[in-house]
């Protein structure tokens, strides 16, 4: 499938911040088609875990791949962080803000579900440097909510939204699901109606995938589980992306949508298959394509940081081509596609070199293309986008 043989390849020599990430892997109860790293606790989280995810930003940040690197955006995702207390969460976001080099004007998320935030919880982060807040709300509809046990409310969605404009977020993403079970296109509809009047400055819009081990894959296989068709899940897509279009907030990336100048800076650094470091019960790093997994279970996690022992259970060093290839399918996801000439200043090559005749047939296709001195994905591309990256694997 690859094109000539390409000798000019070199490592990557990508020059931009890194991304810090913090994972908590905790929720209030766990959602039937949640496939992530995430233990339901309750509202009393572990206090022994926040204590080693600090220890852990002590020991890395003078760790020697990191304390020269410079960040621009930390980003606190799980599971559910807020299901931490305020003061608590906002004192580890602070002192991490301190351990690490970060540029000014560094973007702060923090990720939060309606039920675990109030006004006093979002003020204590505002004051310790958050700046975004993404609100996972999945849909604006106490019907569908208990139809993917969420444990939240509609009301509680509303009022999550009114907090964080009360303590000053500017900077507000939504997330949605749709194609939940027994939902309809006007149920759909309603859910971005209600969306859009909150006026989000950021949308991450994605289509329920059923995984294997999920409570909503014994449904599924029992036949359980009453999904909308695909003709009305195309539907919903189209439904929504021109609604998202015409309030102002285009499509910058195959789920997310944003107000210009509001684009997710932290994902955008992923997308280009740039430097992340990863702190917590399995999250991953990226750093100069040398890959780290922690381990998952959050005892675990706790146990080994406190002994001082690296809780790294992978490394991989992924080599120039692979990390080549991650870079243009990564980079692919978002609209605006990378520029040729920064893949060949990153790797040596350009990707019309290195797929060949891969490369022509997709463009033949009208599936992919070069205009502007950009690669990206067609419009016709976009719907069936994972077919066509897999072509690039
Ligand atoms: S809130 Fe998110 S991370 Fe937590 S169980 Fe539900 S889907 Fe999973």
């Amino acid at each position: 499938m690859r094109g000539h043989p390409v000798t000019a390849m070199h490592p990557d020599q990508y020059d931009h911040p890194a991304g810090l990430y913090l994972h908590i892997p905790f929720c209030v109860a766990k959602c039937g088609y949640c496939a992530f790293t995430s233990y339901p606790c309750g509202h009393a989280p572990p206090p022994a875990y926040l204590d080693a995810l600090r220890q852990q930003a002590e020991q890395l940040a003078r760790h020697p791949m990191v304390c020269e690197r410079r960040f621009s955006t930390l980003f606190v995702g799980g599971g559910t962080p807020t299901v931490y207390g305020g003061a608590e969460l906002g004192g580890l976001i602070r002192e991490c803000l301190t351990l690490f080099s970060f540029e000014p004007g560094a973007e702060v998320t923090v990720e939060a579900n309606p039920n675990s935030v109030d006004l006093q919880k979002l003020t204590a982060l505002r004051e310790a440097g958050v700046n975004r807040l993404s609100l996972g709300v999945q849909a604006f509809s106490d019907r569908l909510l208990r139809g993917i046990d969420r444990s939240h409310s509609l009301a509680e969605a509303l009022a999550a939204v009114a907090a964080a404009r009360s303590a000053g977020f500017v900077n507000l993403n939504l997330d949605l699901i749709y194609g939940l079970p027994d939902q309809s296109l006007a149920d759909w509809q309603e859910s971005v109606a209600i969306a859009l009047a909150q006026g989000p400055e950021h949308l991450a819009l994605y289509g329920l995938s059923v995984e294997e081990g999920t409570p909503f894959h014994v449904r599924a296989e029992r036949g359980e589980l009453h999904l909308p068709d695909e003709e009305t899940v195309q539907a919903m897509e189209e439904f929504a992306y021109g609604q998202l279009a015409s309030a102002g907030l285009p499509r910058y990336e195959i789920s997310n949508f944003a107000r210009p100048g509001l684009r997710s800076r932290h994902n955008e650094n992923y997308w280009h298959n740039g430097n992340y470091l990863g702190l917590g019960a399995a999250a991953v790093s990226c750093l100069d394509h040398l890959r780290f997994r922690q381990v998952s279970e959050p005892e675990r996690f706790v146990k080994l940081v406190g002994e001082a022992t690296p809780p790294f259970i992978e490394m991989e060093a992924l080599p120039p081509a692979a990390a080549f290839r991650e870079t243009v399918i990564m980079a692919l996801r978002m609209l605006d596609g990378i520029a040729v000439a920064e893949l060949a200043a990153r790797f040596g090559v350009t990707p019309q070199a290195y797929y060949g005749e891969t490369f022509v047939r997709l463009q033949g296709q009208g599936l992919l293309t070069v205009a502007d001195g950009f690669l990206r994905l067609t419009a016709k591309a976009l719907p069936v986008a994972n077919q066509v990256l897999a072509e690039l694997v």
